[in-house]
C-alpha cells in the first residue's frame, strides 16, 4: 500500500513513532494509502529544519525567491493532470474540476506571489516628522494549516506568500486529503528547492497541529479551517503572542431579486449552491428569494438540483461527486435529520445515494426561519435553504441572522440597490450577480465566527512580515 511520508529537510521521512493513518478513497469508501502520523518530535525535527534554512532563504535577493516559486508552478503545470488524478482520489472532487480549476488555481497562486515578491514594497512617511520608513522583514519560521476540502489550492495559498516574503514553512495538510500536498513537497525536491524551505508534517490536528502551533520557534501560523479548530489557535497563538491569520467556516446567502437575471444565471446559483458537494466555504448555503418569484424560482431550482448528476469522480459526466469522509458523510445526513425534525420541507435529495462511497444528492429544503439550528450552523454539504423575503430591509436582516459572516453573492439589476445592500452586509466578501469571481489581489477572509484577519494579495505578504518604522530627523 501506498506511504505517504512527511517531507523534511528536502527529504521524504518516515514518521518517528513509525504509526501511519488511513487514507480513504471517498469514491468507494476504501482505504487507499496510509499517513505518516506526525508527532511532536516530527514536528520539533521539520522546525529545525526550516530554522536553520531561514537566514539564506532570507537573505536572497527578492528576484531569486521570485524564481524558485515560477520554478515550482512550472513543475507543477507541467503535471496538471496527475495532480488532479491525485485530488479527485483524494478527495472525491471531480477530476474535471481538480484539471480545470482548483490545480491551475494552485499554478497561478505559486506565480501570483513569485510576482508579489518583486513587487511588495514598503511604506515612507514625509512631511510631518523627519522621514520615517518602515522595513518589512520576514518572520523566520512560519506554519500553515490547510483543510481537506481545496487541498493543494489550500495549501499553495498559503505556502506561495510565505515563502515569497521570505520565511520558511511547516506546512501540515489535512490528514483527510495529504496526497496532493506530499506530492508537491517531492516535486521540490525534484526541481532541487533548498533544503528546510518547505517542510511537510503530516498527521492529526492533536498529535501534530498543537505542537506546530505551540513552537516556540514558530513565529506566526496561517489556518484555514473550522471555527472550533480556529479559536483553538487563536487561543493558543493569543497567549504565545504570535500572529495569526484565521480563515473559518461560512454559511453564506445568496439574495436573488425578482428583477435579477436569475433565469439566464440559474447555472452559476446552482453551482454556488453544489460545487465540490458545497464542501467549499463560500458556498450560498442559504438562498433568500424575493417572494414575487418565490415559487417559480424554487420549482426550476428544484429541477435544476435533480439534474445534477452525481457520479464517480473520474465520471466526466459528474457534476458532484462524493463527501470527503465517513465522518462528513455521518454529519451531513444528520444535519439532513435535523431539518426535517425542525419542520423543514424536503423539497429534493435528503438521502444517501445507493451505492458504496459517500455519496448524498443535492438537497433543497424550505419552510425553515432563520433562526432555526439548519439555517445557522455549517453544514458543509450539498444542502441549501430558501427562504422568501419581502423587500430590502428583510433581505437584509436573514442574510445578516448568525455568526458568521464570510462571503454573500447579490442577484439584482438594480446597482444602487446592490451596492447599498452590499455595504451593510456583515461580511468580508460580496459578489453582485457573479459567485466565486477571484481575483488573488483581492483581500480574503471573513467577520464574526468566520474568522480573523486576511489574506490574499499584499495583505498576505503583510502578515508574513515584520514591520519595522525607522524615523530619521532631517534637521
Ligand atoms: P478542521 O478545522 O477540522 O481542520 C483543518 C486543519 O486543522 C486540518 O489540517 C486539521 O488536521 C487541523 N487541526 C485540527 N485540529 C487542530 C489543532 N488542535 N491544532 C492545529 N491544527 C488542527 O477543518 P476541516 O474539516 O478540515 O475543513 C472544513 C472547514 O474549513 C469548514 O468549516 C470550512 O468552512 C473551513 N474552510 C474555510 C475556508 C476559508 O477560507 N474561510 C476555506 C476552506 C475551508
Amino acid at each position: 500500500m501506498q506511504r505517504l511520508m512527511h517531507w523534511i529537510d528536502g527529504a521524504a521521512r518516515a514518521p518517528g513513532s513509525d504509526r501511519w493513518l488511513p487514507v480513504h478513497e471517498p469514491a468507494s469508501g476504501r482505504v487507499y494509502a496510509e499517513v505518516a502520523a506526525g508527532s511532536a518530535d516530527d514536528v520539533a525535527a521539520a522546525v529545525t529544519a526550516a530554522a536553520r534554512a531561514a537566514p539564506a532563504w532570507a537573505a536572497l535577493p527578492n528576484s531569486a525567491r521570485a524564481a524558485w516559486l515560477e520554478r515550482l508552478a512550472a513543475a507543477l503545470e507541467a503535471r496538471i493532470d496527475d495532480f488532479a488524478h491525485v485530488e479527485a482520489r483524494d478527495g472525491g472532487k471531480p477530476f474535471a474540476l481538480a484539471r480545470d480549476a482548483e490545480i491551475p488555481r494552485a499554478v497561478a497562486n505559486l506565480r501570483f506571489f513569485a510576482h508579489a515578491a518583486t513587487q511588495f514594497a514598503s511604506e515612507s512617511h514625509h512631511g510631518e516628522a523627519g522621514l520615517n520608513y518602515t522595513l518589512r522583514t520576514p518572520l523566520g519560521v512560519v506554519a500553515t494549516i490547510s483543510p481537506w476540502n481545496l487541498p493543494l489550492y489550500l495549501f499553495t495559498w498559503k505556502i506561495a506568500p510565505a515563502l515569497a516574503a521570505g520565511n520558511t514553512v511547516v506546512a501540515k495538510p489535512s490528514e483527510v486529503t495529504p496526497a496532493s500536498a506530499t506530492l508537491l513537497a517531492e516535486l521540490s525536491g525534484e526541481i532541487g528547492f533548498p533544503p528546510g524551505v518547505i517542510n511537510v508534517v503530516h498527521g492529526s490536528g492533536a498529535d501534530v497541529g498543537d505542537a506546530l502551533v505551540d513552537d516556540p520557534r514558530v513565529r506566526a501560523v496561517s489556518f484555514t479551517g473550522s471555527t472550533a479548530v480556529g479559536r483553538r489557535i487563536g487561543a493558543r497563538t493569543g497567549a504565545a503572542l504570535k500572529k495569526a491569520s484565521l480563515e473559518l467556516g461560512g454559511k453564506n446567502a445568496t439574495l436573488v431579486f425578482a428583477d435579477s437575471d436569475w433565469e439566464t444565471q440559474l447555472g452559476t446559483l446552482v453551482r454556488s449552491a453544489f460545487q465540490n458537494s458545497g464542501q467549499i466555504c463560500l458556498c450560498g448555503s442559504r438562498i433568500l428569494v424575493e417572494r414575487g418569484i418565490y415559487e417559480t424560482f424554487r420549482e426550476r431550482f428544484v429541477a435544476e438540483a435533480l439534474a445534477l448528476r452525481v457520479g464517480d469522480p473520474m465520471d466526466s459526466d459528474a457534476r458532484m461527486g462524493p463527501l470527503v469522509s465517513q465522518a462528513q458523510f455521518d454529519k451531513v445526513l444528520a444535519a439532513i435529520e435535523r431539518a426535517r425534525a425542525e419542520g423543514g420541507h424536503v423539497l429534493c435529495g435528503g438521502h444517501a445515494l445507493a451505492r458504496p462511497g459517500w455519496f448524498v444528492a443535492p438537497t433543497v429544503i424550505d419552510g425553515l426561519g432563520p433562526d432555526c439550528a439548519t439555517n445557522r450552523e455549517e453544514i458543509f454539504g450539498p444542502v441549501v435553504t430558501l427562504q422568501p423575503f419581502d423587500d430590502d430591509a428583510q433581505a437584509l436582516a436573514l442574510a445578516n441572522a448568525g455568526d458568521y459572516g464570510l462571503s454573500a453573492s447579490i442577484w439584482t439589476r438594480d446597482l444602487v440597490r446592490a451596492h447599498r445592500l452590499a455595504a451593510a452586509l456583515r461580511v468580508g466578501m460580496v459578489w453582485i450577480n457573479t459567485w466565486l469571481m477571484r481575483d488573488l489581489r483581492t483581500p480574503f477572509g471573513g467577520t464574526g465566527a468566520s474568522g480573523l484577519g486576511r489574506e490574499g494579495g499584499m495583505e498576505a505578504m503583510r502578515f508574513f512580515t515584520e514591520p519595522k518604522n525607522i524615523g530619521l530627523s532631517l534637521e
